[in-house]
């Protein structure tokens, strides 16, 4: 708790820092209250776009308090806030100074986020940009022109750092840099931390990441889409991890190119390394490829979401659609050793019964743990004799009671497509479930 206000302090405050020290070294500059209204733009969207670096580099100091989804989402925003300061900025500045070879290098700048951060919040990630039509046409006609893979995306997501340099050119041509050694050292020292975060994450890591290499033990077809890899150690250990945390997995394709991606951990903290990966995309399509003893470099464990984080909640709910299944596969395997008395209502939602994976350790688990129920909710096969339909408020509400769930000791955990788990948070929260008992991972982030 401590270390979230301080991190979140620090960030906001941070602007203030360039602030002040512009104002201190050129105050007959500023009197002017709007060249001083467009200097403050300037400094908050430089200042934001700067930590951009570091929030990207996903430092575990931050990591470890947030959890990776809600750092790249606070990435995703903050992006386009500091865009928008830099943009007022931008435009305010011509007005008042004109043009110059200063505003052109830093309309560059701009010009280049603005482009990058458009193709990522379109292609990317699940954005909230992609409800309005606009932006829904400009997905699909980008998408008509060229389909670009992840790796592709990520690829021209790098250009950040064209835009970053060209931005720091910017600043410190400009007069209160050139004016004051002060303001072109603190400009410099920005530079260097954000840049140091940036070749720290893309290339000092991958080094180290060859410590954490695993070799594949076994690779098991669950059903028609989905496979489960178990892996083991060869060098150094992966830091143990909590049942429900995700990691960072590199495999080797057929190009010998080593692809990173993230995928829960299904196995508890007890049992060797294992992931259950669902044919989706370009890469997961060619899960069922991998062979024994191919290797596999692991960067992790990240996120929080995970029962063990919640010593006060006392009995459990999961509300799981499809693949979201794993990292409950984990927590479950895990209560059933550490807790197997706990109270526990899991309700997954899949299309048919032939969705289900891991039908043996369910098995297993559920002679261990007397009062876990297991209600699967079956959307796509009228002829089922049991939940059907998708899971919605009234079935929620309807089978926390039947196994008498205590509201007040419970936590709830969701996890699985992204309209599943909007329509579950909404309805816990309609019946009246506090926010901080609601927790859920995206897959996406
Ligand atoms: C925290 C987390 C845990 C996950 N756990 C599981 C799991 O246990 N089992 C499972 O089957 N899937 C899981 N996923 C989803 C899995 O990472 C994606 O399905 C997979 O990366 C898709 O890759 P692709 O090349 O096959 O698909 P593509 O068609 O290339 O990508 C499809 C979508 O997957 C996402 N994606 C692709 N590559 C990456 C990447 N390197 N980093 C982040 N997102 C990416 C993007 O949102 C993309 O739009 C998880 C995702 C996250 C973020």
């Amino acid at each position: 708790m401590i270390k979230k206000i301080l991190f979140k302090t620090f960030y906001f405050i941070s602007p203030v820092i360039l602030i002040l020290s512009l104002l201190l070294t050129n105050p007959d500059q500023y009197s002017d209250p709007l060249i001083m209204m467009t200097m403050m733009m300037g400094a908050l969207g430089y200042t934001w776009i700067s930590l951009q670096f570091v929030l990207s580099a996903r430092p575990k100091f931050i990591e470890i308090p947030f959890g990776m989804d809600k750092i790249y989402r606070f990435h995703g925003i903050m992006a386009v806030v500091a865009i928008l300061f830099a943009i007022v900025h931008a435009i305010v500045n011509e007005q008042v100074i004109g043009e110059s070879i200063i505003t052109t290098i830093g309309t560059l700048a701009l010009i280049l986020f603005v482009l990058i951060s458009l193709l990522t919040m379109l292609s990317m990630t699940p954005s909230f940009i992609l409800k309005y039509r606009p932006f829904k046409w400009l997905k699909k006609t980008i998408e008509s022109w060229k389909k670009f893979t992840y790796e592709q995306l990520r690829f021209i997501h790098n250009f950040t750092i064209v835009a970053f340099v060209v931005l720091n050119i910017h600043v410190l041509l400009t007069p209160s840099a050139r004016n004051s050694i002060f303001i072109t050292v603190l400009y410099i020292v920005y530079f260097v931390v954000s840049i140091s975060f940036y070749l720290y994450h893309k290339f000092i890591k991958p080094v180290h990441l060859k410590n954490n290499k695993y070799l594949v033990t076994d690779v098991i077809k669950e059903n028609d889409a989905v496979w489960s890899i178990k892996m083991q150690s060869t060098k150094k250990q992966l830091k143990k991890h909590i049942p429900g945390q995700f990691a960072f997995f590199s495999f080797k394709n057929e190009k010998n190119k080593i692809l990173e991606h993230p995928f829960s951990i299904s196995s508890s903290p007890d049992d060797d390394l294992s992931i259950t990966v669902k044919e989706l995309g370009d890469f997961t399509k060619t899960i069922g490829q991998i062979k024994v003893n191919d290797p596999v470099f692991v960067e992790g464990p990240f996120g929080v979401f995970s029962y063990i984080a919640h010593p006060e909640e006392l009995e459990t709910v999961f509300i799981v659609g499809g693949i979201g299944i794993t990292p409950i596969m984990s927590m479950l395997k895990y209560m059933s050793k550490h807790d197997p008395n706990r109270k526990v209502l899991l309700i997954w939602g899949m299309n048919t019964m032939a969705d289900q994976v891991a039908k043996e350790m369910f098995k297993e688990i559920a002679a261990k743990m007397k009062n876990l129920t297991i209600i699967p909710v079956i959307s796509k096969d009228n002829t089922y004799d049991g939940e059907k339909g998708y899971i919605n408020q009234k079935m929620i509400q309807k089978l926390v009671d039947k196994v008498q769930i205590n509201q007040s000791v419970a936590g709830y955990y969701i996890c699985g497509p992204s309209i599943l788990m909007n329509l579950c948070i909404d309805a816990l929260s309609a019946m009246g479930i506090r926010k901080k008992r609601v927790h859920f991972e995206k897959f996406a982030l």
